[in-house]
């Protein structure tokens, strides 16, 4: 991508309404663009870097057993209404009337418009376990939208429901469904700081499972035992000052932000639509369902949050935009064609690369590489080019070192 040709505009001061570095870095970078409070435009390196993310959920979740669908956003009242959630979540529905008197919701979750599906394809015991997920929009009028796409209204969410015969079926994936969860974390570069957390689990399990990133920002607490090592939220701390794990009574306090989260649903939603299955005794019974969230915006803000410095952010390879910032120091038509050589190459081995083509100071055109925050960056000027060479800097360090043009590649690939 040539970035004269972009479709963003970097801004280098602080902007006055952010009230998180997220929000700050991603507004003055270019990745996203607030439409009005809790609404944001995925601007084409933001969108670049949800879909990086997007790939590292869609592989794991396909790994136990996903199969990808696509729900509807527009749900009648009726289905709601059937679940007592018309009523119970009026507080962040979107409800709206169509022409006449009919009324809808925007969807805020998907247990609703999935089970009447559900209901047409299982019958028997043989028909389970399935899991299908689905990666869609979804809105809830949330009055505290705050800290940029860490809390929006409209928001891109990928949710997995497991279907099962019996409790120890959706024990056993449950489980199963942890450990994708724990390697997407991983995967996206915030693994070391995302504690797998107990919570409370409602009425049909005694606890669910909330990941949550250790973050300054954050506006959950968690509680890690300092025997154990098991961390529990601050309603699990509330009902039982004691580890539930270990016994321990010390616990370590940290600020976090829920990246996902893991729900045993048991027959919640099931039973108010009389999902059921007959059994190998014949007898019929409800589904067991669990459901397990991921917020795609939510994360990257999150990672944000976790790879920053003071001179803007630092992405992880794994969900960068690009992962490589080549520039062209100087206009002369020797350091353009050089330039253009390198980008040719690096495209033909697949490898992503931003070049910045446009007529700016090496110190502007540096400053917004920090700030966007690309992984390697490669410097081309004629000083480098005089021993044929280039200069390579990782964004995460500080050490500058001069490559031979030909090595680049090599220096690239692992
Ligand atoms: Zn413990």
């Amino acid at each position: 991508m040539l970035q004269s040709k972009l479709f963003y505009k970097a801004n280098k001061n602080k902007s006055a309404e952010a009230d998180s570095v997220s929000h700050d870095l991603l507004t003055r970078a270019g990745y996203i663009d607030q439409l009005m409070a809790g609404v944001y435009t995925f601007l084409p390196l933001g969108f670049l870097v949800l879909k990086n993310i997007e790939s590292i959920i869609r592989k794991n979740m396909e790994v136990i057993g996903g199969q990808e669908i696509l729900m509807p956003v527009l749900h009648s009242k009726e289905i709601w209404q059937k679940t007592g959630r018309w009523d119970a979540l009026n507080d962040i529905l979107f409800k709206m009337k169509g022409n006449g008197e009919k009324e809808y919701v925007l969807a805020p979750t998907h247990e609703e418009s999935l089970i009447p599906s559900a209901k047409k394809i299982i019958f028997s015991y043989r028909d389970l376990p399935f899991y299908v997920f689905h990666i869609q929009l979804k809105f809830r009028d949330e009055l505290r939208t705050k800290s940029g796409i860490l809390r929006t209204k409209e928001f891109i969410m990928k949710d997995l429901y497991s279907f099962h015969a019996n409790q120890a079926d959706l024990d056993k994936y449950y489980e199963v469904a942890a450990k994708a969860y724990e390697k997407i974390f991983k995967e996206s570069g915030i693994g070391k700081i995302t504690y797998r957390t107990l919570a409370s689990g409602g009425s049909f399990s005694k606890y669910s499972d909330e990941f949550q990133m250790a973050t300054e920002i954050g506006e959950d607490v968690i509680y890690i035992c300092k025997k154990c090592g098991i961390a529990i939220n601050k309603e699990i701390k509330a009902e039982n000052p004691i580890c539930p794990k270990c016994q321990g009574a010390e616990f370590e306090e940290k600020k976090a932000v829920e990246v996902g989260n893991i729900f045993k649903l048991g027959t919640k939603f099931s039973a108010p639509f009389n999902l059921k299955f007959t059994d190998k005794d014949a007898v019929d019974k409800s589904v067991i369902m669990g459901c397990y969230g991921i917020g795609l915006g939510r994360l990257m803000g999150a990672i944000v949050e976790a790879s920053h410095d003071d001179k803007g952010i630092i992405w992880p390879k794994s969900v960068a935009p690009f992962l490589v910032h080549l520039i062209q120091v100087e206009n002369n038509i020797k350091v353009a064609k050089a330039c253009q050589k390198v980008y040719q190459d690096l495209q033909k081995e697949n490898i992503k690369v931003l070049y910045d083509d446009r007529q700016k100071s090496p110190g502007e055109k540096f400053a917004e590489s920090d700030l966007i925050g690309i992984p390697y960056r490669v410097v081309v000027s004629e000083r480098t080019l005089k021993i044929n060479s280039v200069e390579m800097k990782e964004r995460s360090k500080s050490k500058i070192q001069l490559i031979k043009v030909k090595q680049i590649l090599n220096f690239l690939k692992p």
